[in-house]
């Protein structure tokens, strides 16, 4: 056994506090430019579009919805982690076209999840802010490989994470020369089978005090539905979150993935009003 093994369970706040990703290298609050606006600004963000892109026509008419009720940094998966092989797994690089033109068309910006090396060099030209999805947030070459790319990275936080395991995979990325990285809770391993996952509250007010980073709440994939999100969006943000992210589909009820939990444009128009974020 060597030193790292002895002492892993030992990793402390005050180390913590000392990564690169730590506010004690970095006291002050880090933004991060995602497309054309800042996370972690003054302003609070959103982060809306579909669970996957699933056809052109489908994708940009939601798109077009959220451009022009004033958002503009778009969910644009292509590759999908799901539970079962049979499952929708994204349209992967047949989906690369519509993303572009999705840019052309609307200009906006795209967050695109990358599931592995070979994804970062696909979606080069496509995403703004590669996504690593929740379980992929240990797999550390893939990290350590977006830490070179310089690009903004939404982190997610994987599902049995401790807050510092989350930082850890943060570091990863950091170390490698880019700190253009967007913390993102998105609930953990929960009892309740009437939510998907329990987000954690506490957790991002915990986040906010140990590391300078960005903060994302994940409210659909936490919840699993869309009648308490706002609600909860106020809950996150009062907690330091920096803005919140939505699934949203043009017709849930025929998504090929989290129907349950997407919302429909109407919907999607009342919850920025209720949480005032709306234009
Ligand atoms: C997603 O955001 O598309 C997703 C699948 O979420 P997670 O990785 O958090 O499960
Ligand atoms: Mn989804």
């Amino acid at each position: 056994m060597n030193n790292d093994d002895i002492k892993w369970h030992l990793l402390n706040e005050s180390q913590v506090y000392a990564f690169q990703v730590g506010r004690g290298t970095h006291p002050r609050d880090l933004s991060v430019k995602a497309g054309k606006i800042f996370i972690g600004g003054k302003k609070k963000q959103l982060i809306a579009g579909p669970c996957a892109v699933e056809d052109a026509k489908t994708f940009f008419k939601v798109v077009g919805k959220l451009r022009d009720l004033g958002f503009h940094l778009i969910r644009a998966n292509l590759f999908k982690f799901r539970t079962l092989p049979t499952n929708f797994q994204g349209l992967g690089r047949d989906g690369l076209e519509i993303l572009a033109e999705a840019k052309k068309r609307f200009g906006v910006s795209l967050v695109s999840e990358v599931m592995s090396e070979e994804h970062i060099e696909l979606l080069s030209e496509v995403a703004d802010v590669y996504q690593v999805g929740a379980r992929s947030m240990m797999n550390t070459a893939l990290l350590k490989r977006l830490g070179k790319s310089g690009k903004p990275v939404l982190l997610k936080r994987m599902f049995a994470a401790t807050v510092g395991e989350f930082l850890a995979a943060a570091e990863y990325i950091a170390r490698e020369g880019n700190r253009n990285i967007i913390l993102c809770e998105r609930g953990v391993r929960s009892f309740d089978p009437w939510m998907r996952f329990a987000l954690d509250v506490p957790g991002i007010a915990l986040l906010r005090k140990l590391s300078p980073l960005p903060v994302i709440a994940d409210l659909s994939h936490s919840l699993g539905r869309t009648d308490i999100c706002a609600p909860v969006a106020q809950a996150a943000m009062s907690a330091g979150a920096c803005g919140v992210m939505v699934e949203v589909h043009n017709d849930p009820g025929k998504a090929a993935s989290d129907a349950a939990q997407q919302m429909n444009p109407a919907q999607f128009r009342r919850f920025v009003k209720n949480i005032g974020l709306g234009n």
